[in-house]
């Protein structure tokens, strides 16, 4: 059959399940569940993929809240990946409940149309994006191997053909110093707090003579516990981001210094993680995202692009996976563009109607691009060959 008409079908599909994929989309908004912890939206996706006849692996990869499921029975595997994890305080602001939605819904779509395509999709429940690196756990594993091209789509304030990724690695840091009382003997104290502001206040001087494309911001998760008690122990988690993993390595014992050198001045003692996974930045597979671009103009989505589009900064580690596979991660509309990510009012267009189109649209657009990757000829093999040749160009 023609890749159109399989592709008719699969929105047709999508339009079937548009009230389940909805549903789903707002039960998991009002109930936001941090990385790892996603035991409810694991739930309620491996059931609704279930219902609909498609075999789930639950737990997948010995992840508690992952999960596969995989329709049809030969061709090329494409991948559609799954997120559903929400933040602390602010709940669904990054709209990973339309992540998951649209995702699930591409899977059954394109599942319909597997077997007279001749191909195979596996829709991937990937935990912990905001930080768990969930997706490199699973792939460590093995749950890529054999993929051949994966995608996804991430809520944003404008339909985009990518997000502009920064290689990430988190560094939480500890301080420990001497308690004493703060008025009768300060003399005595070694102030914890004093050594992780200290630190603070060189990382913001550091960053005028950082690249104009690098991130570095923290937070102090312990602070103190009562002012007249020199604080002995204090805490801050840091996020450090560049560009690409080989800038990452230059900047991060710059930041480190900083940290140290607060602690130093303070006279206190400071222990440094650099935390696992390392997000690295993503490299957009060309021709996928151009299968991608029509599919998205079929919906009535045209992509954003050029000069004065707007840009979304963040990591991903989807980010790791297109390292591996052949990959696209384009934003797709669901606030204003003055709205950002991570915010309060994107939480709650994440379960307006906006972000209800969002979940179907972005279904949609993946779906047909599935398919044109099973059943439009030459289409797998130029986004195989975009991918060799961006393995093999030399580091930036
Ligand atoms: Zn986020
Ligand atoms: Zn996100």
């Amino acid at each position: 059959m023609e890749a159109a008409a399989l592709k008719a079908q699969a929105v047709a599909q999508v339009d079937r399940l548009a009230d389940l994929l909805v549903e789903a989309s707002h039960r998991i908004h009002a109930h936001p569940e941090l990385g790892y912890e996603e035991h409810f939206a694991h739930e309620l996706l491996t059931a609704l993929l279930e219902d609909q006849g498609v075999a789930v692996t639950r737990h997948a990869y010995g992840l508690d809240t992952a999960f596969e499921a995989i329709a049809g029975e030969d061709g090329p595997v494409i991948a559609v990946c799954s997120e559903y994890d929400a933040l602390p305080g602010v709940g669904h602001a990054c709209g990973h409940n339309i992540i998951a939605t649209a995702g699930v819904g591409a899977g059954l779509a394109a599942a319909a149309v597997a077997a007279q395509a001749g191909g195979r999709v596996a829709i991937i429940g990937t935990p912990a994006e905001e930080g768990g690196g969930g997706k490199v756990r699973m792939a460590d594993r093995g749950a890529f191997d054999g993929v051949a091209a994966a995608m996804m789509i991430h809520p944003a304030n404008a339909d985009l053909p990518e997000m502009r990724t920064l290689a990430i690695q988190q560094l939480w840091v500890d301080y420990h110093g001497e308690a004493a009382h703060a008025a009768a003997f300060p003399h005595k104290g070694r102030n914890a707090l004093d050594a992780a502001v200290l630190g603070y206040v060189n990382v913001a001087a550091l960053r005028q003579h950082i690249r104009p494309d690098e991130r570095v911001h923290g937070i102090f998760t312990e602070a103190g516990d009562q002012a007249n008690i020199v604080p002995d122990r204090t805490a801050a988690r840091w996020y450090v981001r560049s560009p690409d993993l080989a800038g990452l390595e230059l900047l991060k014992p710059r930041v480190l210094r900083c940290l140290e050198a607060g602690a130093a001045a303070a006279g206190c003692e400071m222990t440094a993680d650099w935390r696992q996974p390392v997000y690295a930045d993503l490299v957009t597979n060309g021709p996928l995202l151009d299968l991608y671009r029509q599919n998205s103009a079929a919906v009535g989505r045209e992509l954003a692009g050029g000069a004065g589009a707007p840009e979304v900064v963040g990591s991903t580690d989807m980010g790791n996976i297109s390292h591996l596979v052949p990959s696209i991660h384009p934003m797709i509309q669901v606030s204003p563009p003055d709205v950002s990510i991570h915010s309060h009012e994107f939480a709650r267009w994440a379960a307006a109607p906006e972000g209800d189109r969002a979940v179907l649209d972005g279904a949609k657009a993946m779906a047909m691009t599935v398919v044109d990757l099973w059943a439009r000829p030459g289409a797998l093999a130029g986004v195989r060959a975009a991918h060799e040749a961006a393995r093999t160009a030399p580091e930036r």
